[in-house]
């Protein structure tokens, strides 16, 4: 049995949860929090103040770190892999080079191993981007992302005066997905390939042509693409509006000789995203074991683990029935 502590108890360490239990290698030991423990409940594991940390070191094969990629990541990767082998699903990329150096340093002090930015994007979406490219180096590599929910947008929009609650759904733009999937020539720009769909619950008598032209006009949020905005009342919003789903695709369309061309498509649809995304961090968890069982310490990332790192079957059994 792997035991598996998960630190941060939000929608992904609830996510995790979930894949643990799905997973009979595998049990939950330990969940740590910032917050007062006795007001955090959990599906059946008991639950430690982070600060209590250092007392699980010999318990925990591996911790699954739950925390937000904006602050909480860069500081609990870094202390954890002080104490555990871990994964976590940072998702800010222009931050991954510092963030790997610092868990990097942390790890190989320790002799654990860190698999940072695990997930479906960072994550699986990033090994098939690097897939694509190795077997098909003459071509071009495209990623959509939705239908889904963005939680970045979503806080912008609540951000805005006389906005109660909203929810933004980012859509790509099915003309531009089939195009690219079929090699026509297509001009690739943020307006072509995205558009954003905004569910706004508005303050009783707020002015509402001017919260939809602070929303369409917002720099980087909305501004560069085609926004709609759709005003509903709190019922609408939390009967229709409740879930969390995300998705996207890679296309990698290249030539292996003149007029000779293939195409490699990985899609994901999602009902839940913090669900997913913990079942993938659930079984890089398993990698970072075995990565650790074989005397590897340090930061790694998805391209460092194979195919039998993460699965719960033998080489042998792969090799039999898989290949
Ligand atoms: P979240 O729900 O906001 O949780 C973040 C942290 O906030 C939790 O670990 C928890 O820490 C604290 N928290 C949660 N609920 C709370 C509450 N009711 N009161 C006070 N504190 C609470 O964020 P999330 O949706 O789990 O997302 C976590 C990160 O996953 C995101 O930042 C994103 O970067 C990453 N992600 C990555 C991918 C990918 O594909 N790579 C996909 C999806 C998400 P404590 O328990 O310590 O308080």
């Amino acid at each position: 049995m792997i035991r598996v502590a998960i630190n941060g108890y939000g929608n992904l360490g609830r996510g995790a949860e979930q894949a643990i239990a799905k997973n009979e290698d595998m049990e939950l030991v330990v969940v740590f929090t910032r917050r007062d423990p006795a007001t955090v409940t959990t599906q059946g594991a008991p639950v430690a103040h982070v600060d209590d940390m250092p007392a699980w070191a010999d318990k925990v094969d591996v911790c699954l770190n739950c925390g937000g990629s904006a602050t909480d990541l860069i500081e609990q990767t870094p202390a954890a892999a002080a104490l555990f082998n871990t994964v976590d699903s940072f998702d800010t990329h222009a931050r991954i080079p510092e963030h790997f150096a610092a868990v990097d340093a942390a790890a190989k002090a320790s002799g654990h191993v860190a698999l940072i930015s695990t997930g479906w994007d960072p994550g699986l979406f990033s090994m098939l981007r690097v897939l694509g490219e190795a077997v098909l180096p003459d071509g071009a590599t495209t990623t959509f992302w939705g239908p889904g929910v963005s939680q970045g947008h979503s806080d912008a929009l609540r951000r805005i005066d006389g906005v109660v609650d909203a929810k933004q759904y980012t859509r790509p733009v099915e003309a531009t997905v089939a195009a690219v999937k079929a090699g026509d020539d297509v001009e690739l720009t943020t307006r072509s390939m995205h558009t954003r769909e905004c569910y706004v619950v508005a303050e009783e008598g707020a002015d509402l042509a001017r919260i939809e032209r602070e929303i369409k006009e917002m720099p980087n949020y909305f501004a560069d693409y085609d926004t709609t905005v759709n005003f509903i009342t709190a019922e609408e919003l939390a009967a229709e509006h409740a879930g969390i789903p995300h998705g996207g695709t890679v296309v990698r369309r290249g030539h292996t000789s003149d007029g000779v061309a293939e195409t490699v498509n990985f899609e994901l649809q999602l009902d839940s995203n913090p669900e997913f995304t913990g079942s993938v961090v659930a079984a890089m968890g398993r990698a970072a074991v075995r990565l650790a069982a074989r005397g590897e310490s340090g930061a790694r990332t998805v391209f460092d683990v194979t195919l039998a790192d993460l699965s719960a079957k033998t080489s042998q059994d792969l090799r039999a029935h898989y290949l």
